[in-house]
């Protein structure tokens, strides 16, 4: 079916978002996989192509186009080259802590953190889980208690924190309130937290795939942090984190759907050069009868996943359907990978071949910004309402 999402902006844009690609990243990703960590300098290369930070406000030194339709090109360029590590390290900063500071953020964080994040001086990362809090964030214990002076004194421990080394701050949850156990829904406050005396890192974590992002623990032992960097109202944290929620699955789930389709042309392409039994792989009945079966699965993802983008576009993307974006691209991403790898033979078992790192890139997409069970959750207690 054909695909109708873009206009020719897009199209432009997609040649920008290639150059960069191509310039920027092809070159070092292969050791930034090995290190465990992109350098610096291509988020200022990004800012200066224009693209980060799209929906920033002119004023705040952005584009001014909330249109997602040019996050969606950027992600099917990455996923095409297998950079999906540089779409994920960019989509906690563009799809988590600026949707926040831009609804809720006072003009002086705006002021501060906007125009940096834009042109790629300033990373920034999302840190809510903690070791004993992931999906149930009511779970967090890192404390934010005010001082005399009305400023705020964090302690606590977070962990799988994207961007946590590289990055110059991080958009913390913090309890503040003085429950102990489960919190309540008005327990948990939001801060932007540079990183200053008592912020340390923890271990570099080793993952499974996306290595050439970094993820790490962090600590805050008596960070004072300003008064002024409380994003929003005190005790509105988690209602802040459900509201911008659909933006966080949304983004998930198109990198979902971009690796997907990257990771099917790759196959089908593998079929029709490898030859076995004197004929090639893709003439088998069963080769053609499985991607068949991809290209359809491929096809009906991108299909929900780009209403999905069009209904965030008219402001429309409401929790559940996100959840079900989320849900379906991420499931189907992880069973197209495994089945694209089985086409491969031994060679899909091999790092250098892109299906290899897809695979294990997909796998962590039905796990974070909320585990399928979750998404699950979700839309099964809007179907008993
Ligand atoms: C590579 C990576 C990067 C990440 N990046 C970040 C980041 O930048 N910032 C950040 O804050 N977090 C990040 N996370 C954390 C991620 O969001 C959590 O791992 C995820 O939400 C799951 O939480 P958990 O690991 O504590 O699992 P748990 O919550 O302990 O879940 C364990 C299992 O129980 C299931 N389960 C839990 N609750 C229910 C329920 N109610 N019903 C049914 N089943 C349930 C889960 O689905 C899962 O299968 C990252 C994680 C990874 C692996």
């Amino acid at each position: 079916m054909e695909r109708t999402l873009f206009e020719e902006d897009h199209v432009l844009f997609r040649d920008l978002a290639r150059e960069y690609n191509e310039r920027e990243i092809a070159p070092g990703y292969a050791g930034w996989e090995a290190d465990h960590m992109m350098p610096r300098r291509i988020w200022k290369a990004a800012g200066e192509q224009g693209l980060l930070g799209l929906a920033v406000p002119e004023e705040f030194g952005g584009a001014g186009m909330p249109d997602y339709r040019y996050r969606v090109v950027l992600d099917e360029e990455f996923a095409r080259s297998n950079h999906l590590a540089v779409a994920l390290a960019f989509h906690l900063q563009d799809d988590l802590v600026l949707p926040h500071l831009l609804a809720y953020g006072s003009d002086d964080l705006k002021e501060r953190w906007l125009p940096q994040m834009v042109s790629g001086d300033k990373v920034t990362s999302v840190a809510w889980s903690e070791p004993e809090a992931g999906s149930d964030l009511r779970g967090v214990r890192t404390k934010a208690v005010r001082t005399p002076d009305g400023d705020w004194l964090l302690n606590g421990q977070k962990t799988f924190i994207g961007n946590g080394i590289s990055g110059d701050a991080a958009l913390v949850l913090a309890r503040t309130d003085s429950s102990t156990g489960r919190g309540s829904g008005d327990s948990f406050s939001l801060f932007m937290v540079e990183k200053t005396d008592g912020y340390t890192t923890g271990r570099q974590l080793d993952k499974m795939g996306v290595k050439a992002s970094d993820t790490a623990e962090l600590f805050f032992d008596d960070v004072l942090v300003p008064a002024g960097n409380l994003v929003g109202l005190e005790g509105q944290g988690l209602k802040y984190a459900a509201e911008q929620l659909p933006q966080g699955r949304l983004a998930i789930a198109v990198a979902s759907s971009a690796v997907a389709r990257a990771v099917y042309e790759a196959t089908r392409q593998y079929t029709r050069d490898r030859a076995a039994f004197g004929q090639r792989v893709a003439d088998f009945q069963n080769s053609r009868f499985v991607l068949a079966d991809i290209l359809t699965e491929v096809e009906v993802t991108e299909a929900y996943v780009d209403s999905a983008v069009l209904a965030f576009n008219a402001g429309t993307l409401d929790a559940v359907s996100a959840a079900k974006a989320k849900l379906w691209a991420s499931e189907r991403v992880k069973s197209i990978t495994d089945r694209c790898l089985q086409l491969h033979g031994g060679y899909g078992y091999i790092m250098e071949y892109p299906v290899a790192q897809a695979f294990l890139a997909a796998r962590l997409l039905t796990i974070f910004g909320g585990t399928s069970e979750i998404m699950r959750d979700v839309i099964g207690r809007s179907i008993a309402a």
